[in-house]
């Protein structure tokens, strides 16, 4: 074994910031293993403590960054958990080195992924994720003089419509598909997160240049060889806007891989949790955006339940649920909002390709009884993202169930995947 710990943390985001602290800070032996390059998830992605201040959330930022640093947590960046080799045990991937780590209680908060939705001409070059061209931005991606249109659906869209106006990009259009009443009994309820209202409005006062249809959504992507032009409906007429780039997603989708391959149980598309985070598999806790989508507050308070928990801290733990409690109703509030309308299943045609990684069109996948059948008839699925793109897209189109929690669940070497770590391998031959 290459370590041994008491609480095995996966995912550096929000959740697992504040739960590999607190359980280290308690005194237990704690690895933190994140694929990323640095801590800070989604959410925080390219932030330093020097210029984290003057970021949204940096504050929140660097208390846990300095809090994680101090805590004699170990923090293992770039190390992507890729397979369950063993009971106690999981296997982790850098640059081709292989190490296996045992763990008597596991913390698993792997957050979240954007969903896309197919529609002829999304896969021009210049279409991109909204959060993705949010991340490209943070690593250096120049957005000035471009013309994006934002669409979609989501709080999202506003937070990355600012995040291009302050790069210097003109914002063409904010499109959110779902209805205006629904955002506006949405905005009365955030009157009980006035902290959420308020960031909202100062994204929207921004972008205040930028028209903000709510009802509207993208129905096709244009251009030679790059996206020129979008159409744009709002169920009654088409308009088109002239563009550089497309920026579009669908809110999130948890990453659901590594619950599902130790057996998590799952319950309305998120891990089934109790009041202190453990999930249906024994010493095992899932947080954040595994739980429900639902925002920083949330992933923070969760963390901090599950790593006081691991540390055998009931109390503190519990002393914490009401905050969760106050997330996870956000989080509700937020899916009944954005809940997608029907005409998205309408956008893609017989040509619109569904799984990018294999090249398969939409008329391919329509009449198929299921995702499996899909998969081998098909290779849906079956290319270098096993389904994390197209999976939750048939979910929505064709009510399947996509969910796989199969090894590895990242692309990962043979020899890896073959050999493993050898001592766990030893193990396995002992017992
Ligand atoms: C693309 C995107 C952009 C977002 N932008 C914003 C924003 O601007 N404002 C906002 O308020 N909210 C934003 N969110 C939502 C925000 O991420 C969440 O509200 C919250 O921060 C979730 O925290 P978390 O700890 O649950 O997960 P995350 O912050 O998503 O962190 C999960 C971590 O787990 C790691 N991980 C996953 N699988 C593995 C594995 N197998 N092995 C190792 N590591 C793994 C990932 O590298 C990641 O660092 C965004 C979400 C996404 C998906």
């Amino acid at each position: 074994m290459s370590a041994r710990v008491d609480v095995l943390v996966v995912g550096a985001g929000p959740g697992g910031m504040a739960a590999a602290t607190v359980a280290a800070e308690a005194g237990r032996r704690v690895c933190l293993v994140d694929g990323g390059t640095a801590p800070g998830g989604q959410i925080w992605r390219g932030y330093s403590t020097p210029s984290a201040s003057r970021s949204p959330h940096g504050r929140e930022f660097v208390r846990w960054s300095e809090r994680l640093q101090r805590s004699g947590c170990a923090v293992w960046q770039g190390w992507q958990v890729v397979d369950h080799p063993a009971e106690g045990v999981l296997r982790v991937e850098r640059d081709g080195e292989c190490r296996d780590v045992g763990y008597e209680r596991l913390i698993l908060a792997t957050g979240a992924r954007e969903r896309f939705l197919p529609f002829p001409g999304w896969t021009l070059p210049g279409v991109m994720g909204a959060g993705g061209v949010q991340a490209l931005m943070k690593a250096g991606l120049e957005a000035r003089g471009r013309r994006v249109v934002v669409a979609g659906s989501g709080p999202l869209l506003l937070a990355v419509a600012a995040g291009l106006h302050d790069a210097g990009a003109t914002v063409a259009g904010i499109y959110e598909q779902a209805a205006a009443g629904r955002l506006a009994r949405f905005a009365l309820r955030m009157l009980r997160h006035p902290g959420k209202l308020a960031e909202g409005a100062g994204y929207r006062l921004k972008t205040r240049k930028a028209a903000y249809r709510t009802g509207a959504w993208v129905v096709r992507a244009e251009g030679k060889d790059r996206v020129e032009r979008v159409t744009v409906t709002d169920g009654r007429r088409e308009w088109q806007v002239e563009c550089d780039w497309l920026a579009c997603g669908f809110h999130l989708v948890p990453n659901l891989e590594l619950p599902l391959l130790l057996g998590c149980s799952v319950a309305g598309g998120y891990v089934a949790v109790d009041a202190l985070q453990q999930s249906s598999v024994a010493n095992v806790a899932c947080v954040g955006e595994l739980t429900g989508i639902g925002g920083l507050e949330k992933a923070l308070a969760e963390g901090q339940i599950a790593g006081w928990a691991a540390a055998g801290r009931e109390a503190q733990a519990r002393a914490m649920t009401a905050e969760a409690g106050r997330g996870r109703r956000f989080g509700a509030e937020l899916e009944a909002a954005f809940a997608l309308r029907e005409e998205l299943r309408t956008l893609a045609d017989a040509e619109t390709v569904v799984c990018r990684c294999e090249d398969v069109p939409y008329g391919a996948l329509a009449g198929k009884v299921g995702w499996r059948e899909a998969k081998l008839h098909t290779r849906c699925g079956m290319g270098a993202c096993q389904g994390r793109v197209c999976g939750a897209v048939t979910e929505f189109l064709f009510g399947w169930d996509a969910k796989s929690g199969r090894p590895p669940i990242y692309p990962a070497l043979m020899s890896t995947m073959a050999e493993g770590a050898e001592e766990t391998k030893a193990a396995a031959q002992r017992r």
